[in-house]
Protein backbone atom coordinates (compact mmCIF):
# COMPACT_ATOMS: atom_id res chain seq x y z
CA UNK A 1 0.00 0.00 0.00
CA UNK A 2 0.75 3.83 -0.84
CA UNK A 3 -0.24 6.87 -0.79
CA UNK A 4 -1.95 6.62 -3.92
CA UNK A 5 -4.30 4.50 -1.99
CA UNK A 6 -5.23 6.67 -0.19
CA UNK A 7 -8.48 8.36 -2.13
CA UNK A 8 -10.80 10.57 0.20
CA UNK A 9 -14.05 11.25 -0.73
CA UNK A 10 -16.55 14.00 0.22
CA UNK A 11 -19.29 12.30 2.40
CA UNK A 12 -22.53 13.84 2.30
CA UNK A 13 -24.78 11.50 4.62
CA UNK A 14 -25.57 10.64 8.10
CA UNK A 15 -26.16 6.88 8.84
CA UNK A 16 -29.85 6.72 10.97
CA UNK A 17 -32.40 4.03 11.26
CA UNK A 18 -30.45 1.93 8.28
CA UNK A 19 -29.76 4.25 5.93
CA UNK A 20 -27.33 6.51 3.98
CA UNK A 21 -29.93 10.30 4.47
CA UNK A 22 -28.73 13.38 3.71
CA UNK A 23 -27.69 15.88 6.60
CA UNK A 24 -30.62 18.59 7.85
CA UNK A 25 -28.02 21.47 7.77
CA UNK A 26 -25.51 22.83 5.08
CA UNK A 27 -22.67 23.13 7.08
CA UNK A 28 -19.58 20.83 6.48
CA UNK A 29 -16.18 20.11 8.08
CA UNK A 30 -13.03 19.72 6.21
CA UNK A 31 -10.75 17.00 6.56
CA UNK A 32 -7.02 17.47 6.64
CA UNK A 33 -3.85 15.26 5.73
CA UNK A 34 -1.52 16.72 8.37
CA UNK A 35 1.21 15.61 6.19
CA UNK A 36 0.12 17.72 3.17
CA UNK A 37 -1.13 19.95 5.23
CA UNK A 38 -4.32 20.16 2.39
CA UNK A 39 -8.02 19.65 2.58
CA UNK A 40 -9.20 16.05 2.10
CA UNK A 41 -12.53 15.76 1.97
CA UNK A 42 -15.54 17.32 4.10
CA UNK A 43 -19.01 15.78 6.09
CA UNK A 44 -21.73 17.09 7.13
CA UNK A 45 -21.67 19.18 10.44
CA UNK A 46 -24.73 17.37 12.20
CA UNK A 47 -27.79 18.84 13.95
CA UNK A 48 -29.24 18.81 17.01
CA UNK A 49 -32.37 17.54 14.54
CA UNK A 50 -29.50 14.97 13.00
CA UNK A 51 -29.14 13.86 17.00
CA UNK A 52 -32.91 13.82 17.87
CA UNK A 53 -34.14 11.36 14.49
CA UNK A 54 -30.47 9.30 15.32
CA UNK A 55 -31.50 9.30 19.13
CA UNK A 56 -35.72 8.34 18.01
CA UNK A 57 -34.33 5.32 15.88
CA UNK A 58 -31.81 4.23 18.78
CA UNK A 59 -34.67 4.11 21.07
CA UNK A 60 -37.29 1.99 18.49
CA UNK A 61 -34.12 -0.54 18.02
CA UNK A 62 -33.85 -0.91 21.40
CA UNK A 63 -36.69 -3.33 22.22
CA UNK A 64 -36.18 -5.59 19.50
CA UNK A 65 -32.25 -5.53 19.72
CA UNK A 66 -32.27 -6.59 22.93
CA UNK A 67 -35.16 -9.15 22.77
CA UNK A 68 -32.49 -10.98 20.44
CA UNK A 69 -31.30 -14.31 21.34
CA UNK A 70 -27.05 -13.73 22.64
CA UNK A 71 -26.35 -15.89 19.35
CA UNK A 72 -28.46 -14.07 16.91
CA UNK A 73 -26.71 -10.55 18.10
CA UNK A 74 -23.40 -12.61 17.70
CA UNK A 75 -24.10 -13.44 14.38
CA UNK A 76 -25.13 -9.86 13.28
CA UNK A 77 -21.47 -8.74 15.02
CA UNK A 78 -20.12 -11.71 13.20
CA UNK A 79 -21.17 -10.42 9.69
CA UNK A 80 -19.86 -6.97 11.17
CA UNK A 81 -16.33 -8.52 11.43
CA UNK A 82 -16.38 -9.55 8.46
CA UNK A 83 -17.25 -7.14 6.55
CA UNK A 84 -15.13 -4.62 8.53
CA UNK A 85 -12.14 -6.93 8.03
CA UNK A 86 -13.14 -7.27 3.94
CA UNK A 87 -12.04 -2.98 4.51
CA UNK A 88 -8.76 -3.72 6.33
CA UNK A 89 -6.37 -1.79 3.82
CA UNK A 90 -8.72 0.99 3.29
CA UNK A 91 -8.74 1.19 6.84
CA UNK A 92 -5.39 1.67 7.35
CA UNK A 93 -4.97 3.83 4.67
CA UNK A 94 -7.77 6.25 5.90
CA UNK A 95 -6.20 6.46 9.18
CA UNK A 96 -2.62 7.47 7.68
CA UNK A 97 -4.51 9.65 5.85
CA UNK A 98 -6.43 11.50 7.91
CA UNK A 99 -4.44 11.69 11.38
CA UNK A 100 -0.90 10.65 10.20
CA UNK A 101 -0.01 7.28 11.65
CA UNK A 102 2.66 5.69 9.74
CA UNK A 103 1.20 2.74 7.39
CA UNK A 104 2.71 -0.12 9.58
CA UNK A 105 1.51 0.95 12.96
CA UNK A 106 -1.92 1.76 10.84
CA UNK A 107 -2.25 -1.70 9.61
CA UNK A 108 -1.10 -3.42 13.15
CA UNK A 109 -2.79 -0.72 15.89
CA UNK A 110 -5.26 1.11 13.88
CA UNK A 111 -6.99 -1.45 12.30
CA UNK A 112 -5.78 -5.16 13.95
CA UNK A 113 -6.60 -3.85 16.90
CA UNK A 114 -10.36 -3.32 16.86
CA UNK A 115 -10.73 -6.16 14.49
CA UNK A 116 -9.57 -8.19 17.20
CA UNK A 117 -11.66 -6.35 19.93
CA UNK A 118 -14.95 -6.57 17.91
CA UNK A 119 -14.11 -10.68 17.42
CA UNK A 120 -13.81 -10.83 21.07
CA UNK A 121 -17.40 -9.41 21.76
CA UNK A 122 -18.73 -11.81 18.65
CA UNK A 123 -17.89 -14.39 21.33
CA UNK A 124 -19.31 -12.88 24.58
CA UNK A 125 -22.60 -11.50 22.93
CA UNK A 126 -23.02 -15.41 22.32
CA UNK A 127 -22.93 -16.21 26.01
CA UNK A 128 -26.12 -15.41 28.48
CA UNK A 129 -25.92 -12.84 30.45
CA UNK A 130 -24.98 -13.84 33.88
CA UNK A 131 -27.83 -14.75 36.35
CA UNK A 132 -27.08 -15.06 39.92
CA UNK A 133 -28.97 -16.08 43.02
CA UNK A 134 -28.77 -14.28 46.55
CA UNK A 135 -31.37 -15.95 48.77
CA UNK A 136 -34.57 -15.49 47.63
CA UNK A 137 -33.36 -13.33 44.75
CA UNK A 138 -32.74 -13.63 41.02
CA UNK A 139 -29.96 -11.08 40.05
CA UNK A 140 -30.34 -10.82 36.17
CA UNK A 141 -28.21 -8.48 33.85
CA UNK A 142 -29.91 -5.87 31.06
CA UNK A 143 -29.09 -3.81 28.71
CA UNK A 144 -28.96 -0.22 29.60
CA UNK A 145 -30.51 1.22 27.01
CA UNK A 146 -29.52 4.00 24.42
CA UNK A 147 -25.83 4.68 24.29
CA UNK A 148 -24.79 8.01 23.03
CA UNK A 149 -20.93 7.28 22.08
CA UNK A 150 -18.50 10.11 21.72
CA UNK A 151 -14.85 9.74 20.89
CA UNK A 152 -11.56 11.14 20.06
CA UNK A 153 -9.08 11.24 16.62
CA UNK A 154 -6.51 9.43 18.23
CA UNK A 155 -7.17 5.74 18.06
CA UNK A 156 -10.28 6.51 16.00
CA UNK A 157 -11.52 3.58 15.35
CA UNK A 158 -10.58 1.17 18.37
CA UNK A 159 -12.30 4.03 20.36
CA UNK A 160 -15.07 3.61 18.29
CA UNK A 161 -15.32 -0.07 18.60
CA UNK A 162 -14.33 -0.29 21.96
CA UNK A 163 -17.95 1.29 22.41
CA UNK A 164 -20.09 -0.17 19.98
CA UNK A 165 -18.48 -3.53 19.65
CA UNK A 166 -19.21 -4.09 23.75
CA UNK A 167 -22.78 -2.20 23.68
CA UNK A 168 -24.33 -4.31 20.59
CA UNK A 169 -23.44 -7.11 22.49
CA UNK A 170 -24.76 -6.11 25.85
CA UNK A 171 -27.65 -5.59 23.92
CA UNK A 172 -27.49 -1.46 23.75
CA UNK A 173 -28.36 0.21 20.67
CA UNK A 174 -25.80 3.52 19.90
CA UNK A 175 -25.33 6.75 18.47
CA UNK A 176 -21.97 7.60 17.27
CA UNK A 177 -20.33 11.04 17.23
CA UNK A 178 -16.94 10.62 15.93
CA UNK A 179 -14.17 13.15 16.19
CA UNK A 180 -14.66 16.16 13.96
CA UNK A 181 -10.60 15.58 13.01
CA UNK A 182 -10.96 11.98 11.80
CA UNK A 183 -14.35 11.28 10.60
CA UNK A 184 -13.39 9.21 7.56
CA UNK A 185 -12.76 5.59 8.77
CA UNK A 186 -15.87 6.22 10.97
CA UNK A 187 -17.41 6.21 7.30
CA UNK A 188 -15.93 3.26 6.26
CA UNK A 189 -17.31 1.29 9.28
CA UNK A 190 -20.74 2.38 8.65
CA UNK A 191 -20.03 1.29 5.11
CA UNK A 192 -19.46 -1.90 6.47
CA UNK A 193 -22.36 -1.74 9.16
CA UNK A 194 -24.79 -1.02 5.78
CA UNK A 195 -23.33 -4.42 4.08
CA UNK A 196 -23.68 -6.02 7.35
CA UNK A 197 -27.41 -5.27 7.41
CA UNK A 198 -28.07 -4.73 10.93
CA UNK A 199 -31.03 -3.95 11.96
CA UNK A 200 -32.37 -0.17 11.27
CA UNK A 201 -31.53 2.25 14.41
CA UNK A 202 -29.06 -0.01 16.02
CA UNK A 203 -26.21 1.86 15.30
CA UNK A 204 -26.29 5.34 13.97
CA UNK A 205 -23.84 7.74 12.89
CA UNK A 206 -24.02 11.84 13.51
CA UNK A 207 -20.58 13.41 12.50
CA UNK A 208 -20.31 16.94 13.76
CA UNK A 209 -18.69 19.27 16.44
CA UNK A 210 -18.07 18.60 20.10
CA UNK A 211 -20.20 21.47 21.12
CA UNK A 212 -23.23 20.76 18.57
CA UNK A 213 -23.40 17.22 18.21
CA UNK A 214 -21.63 15.86 21.15
CA UNK A 215 -23.46 18.46 23.68
CA UNK A 216 -27.24 17.73 22.11
CA UNK A 217 -26.17 13.74 22.37
CA UNK A 218 -24.83 14.08 26.32
CA UNK A 219 -27.99 16.27 27.34
CA UNK A 220 -30.58 14.58 25.53
CA UNK A 221 -33.21 12.78 27.69
CA UNK A 222 -34.06 9.71 25.61
CA UNK A 223 -30.21 9.02 25.82
CA UNK A 224 -29.32 6.35 28.63
CA UNK A 225 -26.00 6.36 29.07
CA UNK A 226 -23.26 8.74 27.55
CA UNK A 227 -19.79 6.54 27.02
CA UNK A 228 -17.07 9.38 26.22
CA UNK A 229 -13.42 8.89 25.39
CA UNK A 230 -11.52 12.68 25.26
CA UNK A 231 -9.85 15.23 27.46
CA UNK A 232 -10.94 15.52 30.84
CA UNK A 233 -12.10 18.83 30.28
CA UNK A 234 -14.72 17.61 27.90
CA UNK A 235 -15.45 14.49 30.36
CA UNK A 236 -16.04 17.25 32.90
CA UNK A 237 -18.70 19.33 30.95
CA UNK A 238 -20.69 15.84 29.91
CA UNK A 239 -20.93 14.52 33.08
CA UNK A 240 -22.28 17.85 34.24
CA UNK A 241 -25.33 17.57 31.06
CA UNK A 242 -25.45 14.15 31.80
CA UNK A 243 -25.93 14.75 35.79
CA UNK A 244 -29.21 16.94 35.08
CA UNK A 245 -31.02 13.72 34.24
CA UNK A 246 -29.42 11.03 36.05
CA UNK A 247 -27.60 9.34 32.77
CA UNK A 248 -25.13 6.82 33.85
CA UNK A 249 -21.94 8.21 32.02
CA UNK A 250 -18.61 6.52 31.19
CA UNK A 251 -15.03 7.87 30.67
CA UNK A 252 -11.80 7.14 29.09
CA UNK A 253 -9.76 10.25 29.57
CA UNK A 254 -6.41 11.66 29.48
CA UNK A 255 -3.33 10.52 31.37
CA UNK A 256 0.70 11.42 32.58
CA UNK A 257 1.60 7.78 33.60
CA UNK A 258 4.90 6.85 34.70
CA UNK A 259 7.19 4.49 33.64
CA UNK A 260 9.42 3.37 37.02
CA UNK A 261 12.48 1.99 36.23
CA UNK A 262 13.87 0.50 39.52
CA UNK A 263 17.84 0.11 40.19
CA UNK A 264 17.95 -3.47 39.64
CA UNK A 265 16.08 -3.03 36.18
CA UNK A 266 17.81 -4.00 33.20
CA UNK A 267 18.01 -0.66 31.84
CA UNK A 268 18.61 -0.76 28.10
CA UNK A 269 16.35 -2.32 27.56
CA UNK A 270 13.24 -0.49 29.81
CA UNK A 271 14.66 2.32 28.15
CA UNK A 272 14.21 1.57 24.44
CA UNK A 273 10.98 0.37 24.81
CA UNK A 274 10.09 3.26 27.35
CA UNK A 275 10.72 5.53 24.39
CA UNK A 276 8.83 3.38 22.24
CA UNK A 277 5.74 3.65 24.49
CA UNK A 278 5.75 7.13 24.74
CA UNK A 279 6.33 7.75 21.01
CA UNK A 280 3.93 5.42 19.65
CA UNK A 281 0.98 7.44 17.61
CA UNK A 282 3.80 10.61 18.02
CA UNK A 283 2.95 10.40 21.66
CA UNK A 284 -0.68 11.15 20.67
CA UNK A 285 -1.66 8.08 23.16
CA UNK A 286 -3.62 8.48 26.73
CA UNK A 287 -1.59 5.81 28.37
CA UNK A 288 1.62 6.62 26.85
CA UNK A 289 4.52 6.35 29.54
CA UNK A 290 5.44 10.47 28.98
CA UNK A 291 7.45 10.19 32.29
CA UNK A 292 10.62 8.20 32.70
CA UNK A 293 11.49 7.64 36.72
CA UNK A 294 15.00 6.42 36.97
CA UNK A 295 17.47 5.83 39.99
CA UNK A 296 19.83 9.10 40.64
CA UNK A 297 22.61 6.88 40.18
CA UNK A 298 21.70 5.99 36.84
CA UNK A 299 20.36 8.99 35.50
CA UNK A 300 22.93 10.49 33.10
CA UNK A 301 23.01 6.71 31.28
CA UNK A 302 19.34 6.42 31.33
CA UNK A 303 19.08 9.85 29.34
CA UNK A 304 21.99 8.77 26.77
CA UNK A 305 20.17 5.23 26.31
CA UNK A 306 16.81 7.90 25.61
CA UNK A 307 18.65 10.35 23.10
CA UNK A 308 20.23 7.49 21.34
CA UNK A 309 16.89 5.70 20.97
CA UNK A 310 15.28 9.06 19.51
CA UNK A 311 18.03 8.23 16.59
CA UNK A 312 15.68 5.85 15.39
CA UNK A 313 12.37 7.80 15.01
CA UNK A 314 12.53 9.20 11.47
CA UNK A 315 10.08 11.30 10.82
CA UNK A 316 8.54 11.60 7.32
CA UNK A 317 5.64 10.53 5.27
CA UNK A 318 3.72 8.12 7.17
CA UNK A 319 2.77 6.09 3.81
CA UNK A 320 6.86 5.81 3.42
CA UNK A 321 7.77 2.41 4.81
CA UNK A 322 11.31 4.01 6.56
CA UNK A 323 8.92 6.88 8.68
CA UNK A 324 8.51 5.82 12.31
CA UNK A 325 7.02 8.86 13.50
CA UNK A 326 4.33 10.95 11.97
CA UNK A 327 3.18 14.49 11.88
CA UNK A 328 0.60 15.34 14.46
CA UNK A 329 -3.12 15.21 13.77
CA UNK A 330 -3.26 19.26 13.33
CA UNK A 331 -1.66 22.70 13.45
CA UNK A 332 -3.59 23.54 16.79
CA UNK A 333 -2.10 19.94 18.47
CA UNK A 334 1.87 21.00 16.82
CA UNK A 335 1.08 24.57 18.40
CA UNK A 336 0.11 22.94 21.76
CA UNK A 337 3.03 20.37 22.04
CA UNK A 338 5.70 22.92 20.91
CA UNK A 339 4.44 25.63 23.63
CA UNK A 340 4.80 22.78 26.54
CA UNK A 341 8.28 22.60 25.64
CA UNK A 342 8.64 25.91 25.24
CA UNK A 343 7.62 25.84 29.00
CA UNK A 344 9.49 22.67 30.13
CA UNK A 345 12.56 24.69 29.19
CA UNK A 346 11.18 28.03 31.01
CA UNK A 347 10.72 26.49 34.14
CA UNK A 348 14.37 24.57 34.04
CA UNK A 349 14.17 21.51 31.90
CA UNK A 350 17.09 20.80 29.64
CA UNK A 351 16.53 19.99 26.02
CA UNK A 352 18.23 16.85 24.61
CA UNK A 353 17.43 16.40 21.30
CA UNK A 354 17.72 18.14 18.06
CA UNK A 355 14.13 19.93 16.86
CA UNK A 356 14.88 19.79 13.38
CA UNK A 357 11.66 18.93 11.58
CA UNK A 358 10.87 17.90 8.12
CA UNK A 359 9.32 21.32 5.65
CA UNK A 360 5.74 19.92 5.12
CA UNK A 361 3.27 18.01 7.92
CA UNK A 362 2.42 18.92 11.60
CA UNK A 363 5.87 17.61 12.74
CA UNK A 364 7.14 18.33 16.36
CA UNK A 365 10.46 16.50 16.67
CA UNK A 366 11.15 13.54 19.50
CA UNK A 367 11.70 15.29 22.19
CA UNK A 368 13.40 13.98 25.89
CA UNK A 369 13.61 16.55 28.36
CA UNK A 370 16.32 16.23 31.81
CA UNK A 371 16.24 18.32 34.46
CA UNK A 372 12.57 17.84 35.10
CA UNK A 373 11.31 17.99 38.44
CA UNK A 374 8.09 16.70 39.36
CA UNK A 375 6.24 19.63 39.76
CA UNK A 376 6.72 21.55 36.82
CA UNK A 377 3.85 21.29 33.93
CA UNK A 378 5.40 19.12 31.68
CA UNK A 379 5.56 16.56 34.70
CA UNK A 380 2.49 17.48 35.34
CA UNK A 381 0.44 18.16 32.06
CA UNK A 382 -0.63 15.52 29.44
CA UNK A 383 1.15 16.39 26.46
CA UNK A 384 -0.07 14.15 24.06
CA UNK A 385 2.69 14.69 21.71
CA UNK A 386 6.13 13.05 21.22
CA UNK A 387 7.86 14.56 24.63
CA UNK A 388 9.65 12.67 26.95
CA UNK A 389 10.69 14.02 30.57
CA UNK A 390 13.24 12.23 32.37
CA UNK A 391 12.75 12.07 36.38
CA UNK A 392 15.60 10.96 39.07
CA UNK A 393 14.38 9.27 42.29
CA UNK A 394 15.96 8.18 45.48
CA UNK A 395 14.50 4.97 46.47
CA UNK A 396 11.58 3.04 45.78
CA UNK A 397 9.64 4.97 47.84
CA UNK A 398 9.80 8.32 46.34
CA UNK A 399 9.47 6.67 42.61
CA UNK A 400 6.08 5.69 44.18
CA UNK A 401 5.15 9.16 45.58
CA UNK A 402 6.29 10.79 42.26
CA UNK A 403 4.40 8.53 40.29
CA UNK A 404 1.33 8.57 42.11
CA UNK A 405 1.70 12.84 42.57
CA UNK A 406 -0.71 12.83 39.69
CA UNK A 407 -3.98 14.02 38.71
CA UNK A 408 -4.32 11.49 36.51
CA UNK A 409 -4.17 7.59 37.14
CA UNK A 410 -4.46 5.85 33.65
CA UNK A 411 -1.21 3.56 33.08
CA UNK A 412 2.48 3.11 34.23
CA UNK A 413 4.92 0.59 34.28
CA UNK A 414 7.26 -1.32 36.57
CA UNK A 415 11.09 -2.53 35.84
CA UNK A 416 12.84 -5.11 38.07
CA UNK A 417 15.41 -7.86 38.25
CA UNK A 418 13.35 -9.01 40.88
CA UNK A 419 9.62 -9.84 39.99
CA UNK A 420 8.19 -9.99 43.67
CA UNK A 421 9.77 -6.01 43.91
CA UNK A 422 8.34 -5.15 40.90
CA UNK A 423 4.96 -6.18 42.01
CA UNK A 424 5.00 -4.73 45.28
CA UNK A 425 5.48 -1.16 43.33
CA UNK A 426 2.55 -2.13 41.17
CA UNK A 427 0.34 -2.09 43.03
CA UNK A 428 0.90 1.09 45.22
CA UNK A 429 0.52 2.52 41.92
CA UNK A 430 -2.84 4.42 42.06
CA UNK A 431 -3.68 3.85 37.91
CA UNK A 432 -5.84 1.38 35.87
CA UNK A 433 -3.18 -0.63 34.42
CA UNK A 434 0.46 -1.30 35.13
CA UNK A 435 2.68 -3.20 32.77
CA UNK A 436 5.87 -5.39 34.72
CA UNK A 437 9.02 -5.91 32.86
CA UNK A 438 7.21 -5.10 29.33
CA UNK A 439 4.09 -7.35 29.61
CA UNK A 440 2.35 -6.85 26.60
CA UNK A 441 -1.37 -5.43 25.69
CA UNK A 442 -4.00 -7.52 26.32
CA UNK A 443 -7.26 -6.12 25.04
CA UNK A 444 -9.44 -8.45 27.08
CA UNK A 445 -8.29 -7.02 30.48
CA UNK A 446 -10.59 -3.69 31.33
CA UNK A 447 -9.36 -0.75 30.45
CA UNK A 448 -9.49 2.59 32.52
CA UNK A 449 -8.54 5.03 34.89
CA UNK A 450 -8.40 6.02 38.45
CA UNK A 451 -8.58 9.50 39.17
CA UNK A 452 -9.41 11.67 36.77
CA UNK A 453 -8.78 9.50 34.22
CA UNK A 454 -12.10 8.42 33.85
CA UNK A 455 -14.92 6.35 35.21
CA UNK A 456 -15.98 2.67 34.36
CA UNK A 457 -13.80 0.16 32.00
CA UNK A 458 -13.85 -0.93 28.64
CA UNK A 459 -12.63 -3.71 26.82
CA UNK A 460 -13.89 -7.27 27.63
CA UNK A 461 -16.51 -8.93 30.21
CA UNK A 462 -15.39 -5.42 32.37
CA UNK A 463 -16.14 -3.33 29.28
CA UNK A 464 -19.90 -5.06 28.58
CA UNK A 465 -20.80 -5.27 31.93
CA UNK A 466 -21.19 -1.10 31.92
CA UNK A 467 -23.35 -1.44 29.51
CA UNK A 468 -25.29 -3.73 31.35
CA UNK A 469 -28.10 -2.77 34.43
CA UNK A 470 -28.54 -4.72 37.33
CA UNK A 471 -32.33 -6.15 38.29
CA UNK A 472 -32.94 -8.11 41.61
CA UNK A 473 -35.83 -10.35 41.22
CA UNK A 474 -37.27 -11.33 44.59
CA UNK A 475 -39.37 -14.82 44.44
P1 LIG B 1 -11.71 16.21 23.15
O1 LIG B 1 -12.19 16.05 24.55
O2 LIG B 1 -11.49 17.56 22.65
O3 LIG B 1 -12.73 15.56 22.11
C1 LIG B 1 -13.19 14.24 22.23
C2 LIG B 1 -14.57 14.16 21.61
O4 LIG B 1 -15.46 14.96 22.37
C3 LIG B 1 -14.63 14.68 20.16
O5 LIG B 1 -15.53 13.88 19.44
C4 LIG B 1 -15.19 16.07 20.36
O6 LIG B 1 -15.90 16.55 19.24
C5 LIG B 1 -16.14 15.86 21.52
N1 LIG B 1 -16.45 17.09 22.26
C6 LIG B 1 -15.69 18.22 22.38
N2 LIG B 1 -16.34 19.12 23.14
C7 LIG B 1 -17.53 18.56 23.51
C8 LIG B 1 -18.62 19.00 24.31
N3 LIG B 1 -18.65 20.21 24.88
N4 LIG B 1 -19.66 18.15 24.50
C9 LIG B 1 -19.65 16.91 23.95
N5 LIG B 1 -18.65 16.45 23.18
C10 LIG B 1 -17.59 17.26 22.97
O7 LIG B 1 -10.45 15.28 23.04
P2 LIG B 1 -9.55 15.05 21.74
O8 LIG B 1 -8.72 16.27 21.60
O9 LIG B 1 -10.36 14.57 20.62
O10 LIG B 1 -8.67 13.80 22.23
C11 LIG B 1 -7.51 13.93 22.97
C12 LIG B 1 -7.77 13.67 24.44
O11 LIG B 1 -8.45 12.43 24.64
C13 LIG B 1 -6.51 13.53 25.22
O12 LIG B 1 -6.62 14.27 26.41
C14 LIG B 1 -6.41 12.04 25.53
O13 LIG B 1 -5.69 11.69 26.65
C15 LIG B 1 -7.81 11.67 25.66
N6 LIG B 1 -7.97 10.23 25.36
C16 LIG B 1 -8.25 9.37 26.36
C17 LIG B 1 -8.36 8.03 26.10
C18 LIG B 1 -8.68 7.04 27.16
O14 LIG B 1 -9.10 5.95 26.84
N7 LIG B 1 -8.52 7.35 28.41
C19 LIG B 1 -8.22 7.56 24.82
C20 LIG B 1 -7.93 8.47 23.82
C21 LIG B 1 -7.83 9.82 24.10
Amino acid sequence: MARADFIPADRGELYIGGRWRPATGAETIPVEDPFTEQVVAHVPAGTRADVDEAVAAAKSAFEPWAALTPQQRSDHLQRLHDSLAKRADEIATTVTGELGTPLKISQRVQTGLPLTVLDGYVRMAAQEAEKREIGNSLILREPVGVVGAITPWNYPLHQVMAKLAAALAAGCTVVLKPSELTPLVAYALFDAVHEAELPPGVVNLVPGTGPVVGEAIASHSDVDMVSFTGSTATGRRISHLAADRIAKVSLELGGKSANVILDDADLARAVKVGVANAFLNSGQTCTAWTRMLVPAVHYDQACELAVQSVEAYQMGDPFEETTRLGPLVSAAQRDRVQGFVRQGRAEGATVLTPDDVPDRGYFVAPTVLADVTPKSTVAQEEIFGPVLAVIPFADDDEAVAIANDSRYGLAGAVWSGDPDRAMAVAKRLRTGAVDVNGGSFNPLAPFGGYKQSGLGRELGVFGLEEFQQVKAVQR
